[in-house]
C-alpha cells in the first residue's frame, strides 16, 4: 500500500503519542507499587543484583562458575514468583506487566524494514481523514438514482440514458468495489449535472474503504497544487505535488474546467504520462470530447485519454436542472 509521506509521519506521530502513554501509564503503575509495597522495589532492586551475578559467573566457566549460576537462577526465580503474588495480592491483573503497546514491534511500528500491523492500521485511518476532507462528501453507491435518467429509448443513442447510465453506473460500482493496483482507467464524458462528479465520489469512498490511498481532486486545485509546488516549492507544497504521482488512486474531476495555459498542459501530459507508465489508475471526467480535449491540451494528451482509459459517456438531462424543476422523478 503506498500511503503518501504525510498520512505516514500522521500515523508515526499518533503510535509515538501511544506509546508514550503506555511508558508512562507504566511506570505509573511501578511508582504505585513501590509505594504501597515496598517490598517490591527491593525485589525489583535484587532482581537486578542478580542479573549482573548471573552476568558474571556467565563468564566462569569453571564448575563453581555453573554452581553459582544455578544458584543465581533459583534465586532469580523465586524473586519472581514472590513478585508475581505480591502483585496478584495488592493490584489487578496486569498492573505491573509493562505491557507495550504493540506486543509484535514493541511500538516502533515496524518490523524490521517492513510496517508493523499497528502502523498500517493507523495510515488507513489517516488516509480515510484525508479523503473525506478532500472530498467532503458521504456518497455512496446505493444513493444512486437512475430514475432520473429518462427509460425513453433515444435512437441517437440506441438505447434509453437510463439503460446507458445504468451500465456506466455498474461499471463505475465495480471498479470502486473491487479496486486493485491494476484496474485500469475510467474516462466519464458528459455535460454538467449527469452524476460525473457523483460517481468518482463514489468511487473515493468504496477505494479508500479497501485500504487504498487516494488523492481526489477537481481540475482547477489540482493544476494549482502543481503550480505551488513548481514556483513556490517548499516542503509541503512538494509533498502534495508527490502525491498525486505516488497515490494508488487519483481521481481528476471536472477537467477542463481550469485556467487553460502552457503550464496545465505541459503538467497534465506528465501527470498522465507517468501514472500510466506506472500503470497507477486514474479516473478523470470532464464535459469535453476527444476533439475538445485535443484542441484545448494537444493531440497527445486526447490520445492518451482515448488509448489508455475506459470511456463511459453520461448522457441524459441536467439533474439539477429537474431537481429545481421539482419534476416528478
Ligand atoms: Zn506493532
Amino acid at each position: 500500500m503506498a500511503y503518501s509521506a504525510e498520512v505516514v509521519r500522521r500515523a508515526r506521530q499518533r503510535l509515538a503519542m501511544a506509546k508514550e502513554d503506555r511508558e508512562s501509564e507504566n511506570r505509573d503503575h511501578l511508582a504505585r507499587a513501590y509505594a504501597q509495597v515496598p517490598r517490591i522495589r527491593e525485589i525489583d532492586m535484587e532482581l537486578r543484583r542478580t542479573m549482573a551475578q548471573a552476568a558474571r559467573a556467565a563468564f566462569d566457566q569453571g564448575s563453581d562458575g555453573r554452581d553459582m549460576l544455578a544458584q543465581v537462577r533459583d534465586r532469580n526465580l523465586s524473586l519472581q514468583r514472590e513478585r508475581a503474588q505480591l502483585a496478584a495480592e495488592y493490584f489487578e491483573e496486569g498492573f505491573l506487566d509493562e505491557t507495550p503497546i504493540c506486543e509484535k514491534c514493541g511500538g516502533s511500528g515496524y518490523i524490521g524494514s517492513s510496517m508493523c500491523e499497528c502502523l498500517e492500521e493507523l495510515c488507513r485511518q489517516e488516509q480515510k481523514k484525508e479523503v473525506s476532507i478532500l472530498s467532503g462528501s458521504r456518497d455512496t453507491f446505493s444513493q444512486f438514482r437512475l430514475d432520473y435518467y429518462s427509460d425513453v429509448p433515444d435512437p441517437k443513442l440506441g438505447a434509453s440514458p437510463r439503460a446507458i447510465m445504468e451500465r456506466n453506473f455498474q461499471t463505475a460500482r465495480r471498479y470502486g468495489l473491487t479496486f486493485h493496483q491494476n484496474s485500469g482507467n475510467l474516462l466519464f464524458v458528459g455535460n454538467t449535472g449527469l452524476g460525473k462528479t457523483f460517481l468518482s465520489a463514489c468511487i473515493a469512498r468504496a477505494v479508500t474503504d479497501r485500504g487504498f490511498s487516494v488523492a481526489y481532486e477537481s481540475a482547477g486545485h489540482l493544476f494549482s497544487k502543481l503550480e505551488q509546488a513548481r514556483f513556490n516549492s517548499n516542503e509541503e507544497t512538494r509533498a502534495e505535488a508527490a502525491k498525486l504521482t505516488a497515490c494508488d488512486l487519483l481521481i481528476l474531476d471536472d477537467l477542463g474546467t481550469e485556467m487553460p495555459g502552457q503550464f496545465v498542459t505541459a503538467s497534465l501530459y506528465s501527470l498522465l504520462n507517468d501514472r500510466i507508465l506506472a500503470g497507477k489508475p486514474m479516473v478523470v471526467s470532464t464535459n469535453l470530447n476527444i476533439d475538445e480535449l485535443s484542441r484545448r491540451y494537444s493531440p497527445q494528451i486526447a490520445s492518451r485519454l482515448h488509448g489508455s482509459f475506459t470511456r463511459l459517456t453520461f448522457v441524459g438531462e441536467d439533474i439539477r436542472v429537474m431537481k429545481n424543476r421539482g419534476a416528478n422523478v
